[in-house]
């Protein structure tokens, strides 16, 4: 595996395997990797001839109150566990590298990007389309992978790609779970034992009041809202959303009579979690 840190030294290697006729796909993350990303890179050596891995924990996306100085990192485990899977080249950044002094342009994404997630954590989803697009700029991939587990960024970032006619396919990658049914991510680490056993309610709660909306198609926001209920009785410190939304638009929906994806948001302590399943 080609480990680097520059954008030239990343540009050299991905045009070096465009001019020999090989495909690129593209796989940004945050590090602290776990069976989630695996996912998305075993993907990319499926659907293209080279993987380019990124791990760059990018501060713009991070409000003022948010855990960008705790999130966890190691960078010496993700290269070990990259190298093991496969990938072609690791990119890890610093954040001059991105930002150089004076750095001053930003990606404001579209309506998509306002609702849900973005509504609670203001600017984040900025933060994600300015440093997705500056990826994409920099290893000008085929195709560039994305979990579903976070299907507010997936859809921004598919937006993004168009409105700009960046020239990548989006792909996208179903989310990889426990056993238990919890959704994996990176801040699972932060949540402790008795945290970690409510954590799965989430998905379970999701699951359920997805088969109710199916049954009862007219009441979804009744049945969100007593799933939200659910979520605060049974421990969870707060809920910031369950809500159905159109699978495209990220739009509410007052009736289930079209593909709907239902999403929510919800604090253990101090430990924010997302999920979302597909109607
Ligand atoms: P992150 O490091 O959290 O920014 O995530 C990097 C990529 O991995 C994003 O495209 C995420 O949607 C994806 N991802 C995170 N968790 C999962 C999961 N449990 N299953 C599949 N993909 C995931």
């Amino acid at each position: 595996m080609i480990i680097v840190r520059t954008i030239d030294a990343l540009r050299a290697a991905a045009s070096s395997w465009r001019r020999a006729g090989k495909t690129v796909a593209l796989i940004p993350t945050m590090g602290a990797l776990h069976e989630g990303h695996l996912s998305l890179v075993r993907l990319g050596q499926i659907i293209c001839d080279q993987t380019i891995v990124t791990i760059f924990l990018n501060p713009f996306q991070f409000g003022k109150n948010e855990d960008l100085g705790s999130y966890p990192s190691n960078l010496a485990q993700d290269t070990e566990i990259l190298k093991v899977v496969g990938a072609d080249l690791l990119f890890t950044p610093d954040d001059k590298e991105m930002y150089p002094d004076g750095f001053s342009t930003g990606i404001i994404p579209g309506p998509v990007s306002k609702t849900l997630c973005g509504a609670f954590r203001p600017g984040h989803f900025r933060g994600v389309a300015t440093i997705v697009t500056k990826l994409l700029m920099q290893s000008q991939p085929d195709k560039a992978i994305f979990g579903e587990k976070d299907y507010q960024q997936l859809l921004v970032i598919r937006k993004i790609s168009s409105d700009l006619n960046i020239p990548v396919e989006i792909v996208s990658a179903p989310t990889e779970r426990e056993p238990d049914g919890l959704a994996l991510s990176s801040r699972n680490a932060y949540l402790s034992p008795s945290e970690r056993s409510l954590a799965p309610l989430l998905y379970r709660t999701l699951c359920r009041a997805a088969e109710e909306i199916k049954a009862h198609p007219e009441t979804p926001d009744e049945i969100c809202a007593r799933a939200d209920q659910e979520l605060r009785s049974s421990g969870f410190s707060s809920v910031d959303y369950v809500t159905l939304c159109d699978s495209e638009t990220l739009e509410n929906m007052q009736f289930y009579d079209r593909p709907a994806r239902l999403l929510a948001a919800a604090n253990i302590g101090k430990t924010r979690l997302i999920d979302n399943v597909q109607l």
